[in-house]
């Protein structure tokens, strides 16, 4: 037994509901709630199996409830576990909690559950931290990669790969201890094999995180271009066209307007220069500069060209004014409606990625759409594969490929033994971090402490 205390919480959202769950994980939680309730002995009644009665004490009837019981280890935290279905009062839920803590129960802490069950191995970090993100999930993509992780993703096979790498560090680490003899007991060859694979498994991952994020934060896209190119009509057009605005943030600068749209189950965050819209050339007011702080918290740039009155030469100054960009940036024309079928050939022929659309009349809106399914990397999403969303493990996927990279090159130039099982060390750390293999309070502290409250 991990912890001797037994904790209480709601597990449901604050508020008057229809009912409301308290949940208690701890040795004591089948007494604690068999003291005050009635009629039956839950201290006899078997796991899996829920019992209807009140909740009684010192003559005062709290509620009647439903009470679940979960004997361990076949539960969530894989401790005994009681769930309490009431009234979705809020008054009656504080006053069974109070009830519970004036017994001897505790609050828990944020994601208290959530970090019994990690610790008691029903699950590793990685599959932890996606629990929180399935309650989080928002949109089709996210959900389903949130899931993935929770069921395993890539923590399986890394820790598999891990293990192997353990091996080899030891055997290299028993060379050192041999000094000055020349003894060789990790076949370098064979270590050479293995971090190869090592690469295959995690250069994919580390890959899928722009996808990936974008999934689980939506992808920020900003709509730039010159006034009255057609920008908010192009705005209006693709919100209504999806009849799914999730929410209107008026945004933290007020010259910035952001609405989420959902497009194939992905969101996207659309950003309008709204405030900028007043002024002669927005690329032009806003300067180099400020366009690129602009565009620097995007993920995709649509560039907006009004074909009334621009030429692909001046369609070129305009992303060009926008610097040096390592993110896409889609060009598209739009007003198609106002110009001769040859005239738009001429801009295709000059810039043949060109999307020519009419935002008023929703004409060429599927191709923009298109391109920006494409920009995120789609195919990923749809075949399946396993996408790393959290920066976390991103950044210790980056950490652990520059490693192994640095480890193949040790072994190609001779590099000593013992320069080799440093990176090998480093490797093992920052692959056991991302599973929890390797972990410390602070960052247990940091990552339960985003969940909720009775999670
Ligand atoms: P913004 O300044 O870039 O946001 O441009 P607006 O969306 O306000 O549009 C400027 C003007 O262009 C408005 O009068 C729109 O009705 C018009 N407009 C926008 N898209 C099209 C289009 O595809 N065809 C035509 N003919 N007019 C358009």
């Amino acid at each position: 037994m991990l912890f001797h205390d037994t904790i209480v919480a709601l597990a449901t959202p604050a508020g008057v509901g229809a009912i409301g769950v308290i949940r208690l994980s701890g040795p004591d939680s089948i007494p604690l709630v068999n003291a005050v309730f009635k009629p039956k002995d839950l201290t006899k009644k078997a796991s899996h199996t829920i019992h209807y009665g009140r909740i009684e004490d010192a003559g005062r009837v709290y509620d009647e409830v439903v009470v679940s019981l979960y004997i361990a280890p076949k539960s969530y935290t894989k401790e005994d576990v009681v769930e309490i279905s009431c009234h979705g009062s809020p008054f009656i839920q504080e006053s069974i909690i109070q009830l519970f803590v004036e017994k001897g129960a505790r609050l828990a802490r944020a994601g208290e559950f959530t970090q019994r069950a990690f610790m008691h191995g029903a699950f590793d970090l990685a599959q932890a931290e996606a629990v929180a993100d399935v309650i989080a999930a928002d949109s089709a993509a996210a959900q389903a990669a949130a899931l993935h992780q929770l069921r395993g993703g890539f923590s399986n096979e890394l820790a598999a790969l891990r293990e192997q790498l353990i091996h080899f560090a030891s055997l290299i680490e028993l060379e050192l201890d041999f000094g000055e003899e020349d003894v060789e007991f990790a076949d370098r060859k064979d270590l050479e094999d293995l971090v190869n694979q090592l690469l295959v498994a995690i250069r994919p991952l580390v890959d899928s995180f722009r996808a990936g994020n974008a999934i689980k934060n939506g992808v920020a896209t900003v709509i730039v271009g010159k006034p009255n190119a057609g920008k908010s009509t192009l705005l209006n057009a693709l919100l209504n066209e999806e009849r799914a605005i999730v929410s209107d943030i008026a945004g933290t600068t007020r010259d910035s307007l952001e609405d989420s749209w959902v497009l194939g189950g992905i969101k996207f965050r659309l950003i309008d220069t709204a405030g900028l819209r007043e002024t002669e050339d927005v690329i032009e007011a806003m300067g180099v500069e400020r366009t690129q702080a602009w565009v620097k918290k995007a993920q995709v740039v649509i560039y907006m060209a009004d074909a009334t009155t621009e030429t692909p030469a001046s369609i070129q100054a305009g992303v060009d004014a926008l610097g040096d960009l390592a993110i896409p940036v889609i060009q598209i024309l739009n007003k198609k409606d106002q110009v001769s079928s040859e005239s738009l050939d001429a801009f295709k022929q000059e810039i043949p990625s060109l999307i020519c659309l009419s935002a008023k009349n929703k004409d060429g809106l599927a191709d923009l759409e298109k391109a920006l399914l494409d920009v995120v990397g789609l195919d990923q999403v749809s075949a399946g594969g396993t996408l790393v969303t959290n920066l976390r493990h991103y950044q210790h996927l980056l950490q652990t490929q520059e490693t192994l990279e640095s480890v193949l090159r040790g072994l190609r130039t001779g590099l000593t033994g013992d320069l080799i099982a440093q990176d090998l060390r480093y490797a093992l750390h920052d692959l056991g971090e991302i599973t929890g293999q390797i972990s410390n309070d602070d960052l247990l502290k940091n990552i339960f402490g985003k969940f909720c409250i009775g999670k």
